[in-house]
């Protein structure tokens, strides 16, 4: 079957997907490509959590999301299937340059990312890469330019953007912006602000937080467009 021809029925399918009866429990029924379900197949994951049930459908439709789920109820997933189903219907590839940037507070955190996409991703032509520091710019500079999905910490994708050749976000497809409440509690606002505000309007974001606050609300304002609440409103 045509490439072509099988991405056309994915965009159908997930266009006709019922968000109100969703009833959704295996990553097999979702309208997702045969290389992702391949990688989360291998990687063990079979059956989606609830903030996954949640998020994933409304992300494939294209829309912003702010999503709500207390901490290990598998957020990451529900931001990585849809960066990888949005490169894969766009046939992305290493001539693309960045395609989806995703922002993580730590370093701990932006590696765990690197590597749940490593394995859910094998089955996937997309490169991948992390920048968190520890490294000096230069280096990770050589490197970023193939680069199709990003992970890094605020500060150092601010840095790498601030570079006189620096991070070239003018593709962008897809923003996440990953534990936002504790990259606001961690100082990073300002950072995020200058971050959102170099990247293209035409991009669909999303945003994951554990809990709710005035200055999450004001991140929201600035980084989403029609987003959809998703997760458990009162998440703590
Ligand atoms: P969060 O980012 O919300 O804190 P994670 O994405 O780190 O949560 O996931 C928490 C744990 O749950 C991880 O060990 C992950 O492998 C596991 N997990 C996530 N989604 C699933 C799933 N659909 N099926 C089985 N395990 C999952
Ligand atoms: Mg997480």
């Amino acid at each position: 079957k045509n490439e072509i021809q099988y991405i056309k029925e994915l965009e159908t399918r997930t266009q006709e997907f019922d968000l109100k009866n969703n009833k959704t429990n295996f990553f097999r029924d979702l309208p997702i490509s045969n290389a992702t379900l391949k990688g989360l197949q291998e990687a063990s994951f079979i059956k989606l959590t609830e903030i996954q049930k949640d998020s994933i459908p409304v992300s494939l439709k294209g829309d912003d999301v702010l999503g709500a789920a207390k901490t290990g109820s598998g957020k990451t997933l529900a931001f990585l299937v849809p960066i990888l189903e949005k490169l894969y219907r766009e046939r992305w590839t290493e001539f693309d340059g960045l395609g989806a940037l995703v922002i993580s507070p730590t370093r701990e955190l932006a590696m765990q990312i690197y590597e749940v996409l490593t394995k859910i991703g094998a089955h996937t032509t997309f490169s991948a890469g992390l920048v968190i520091g520890g490294k000096d710019v230069k280096f990770e500079l050589e490197r970023i330019s193939r680069i199709n999905i990003l992970i890094g910490t605020p500060g150092r994708i601010l840095q790498h953007m601030d570079q006189a050749v620096g991070l070239n976000t003018n593709n962008l497809q897809m923003l996440v912006l990953d534990e936002a409440d504790r990259c606001l509690d961690m100082g990073f606002k300002k950072t995020l602000d200058a971050i959102v505000g170099n990247l293209p309007p035409s991009r669909q974001t999303l945003l994951f937080s554990a809990t709710q606050s005035q200055s999450l609300a004001d991140l929201a304002r600035l980084s989403l467009t029609n987003y959809k609440t998703v997760g458990n409103s009162e998440a703590k």
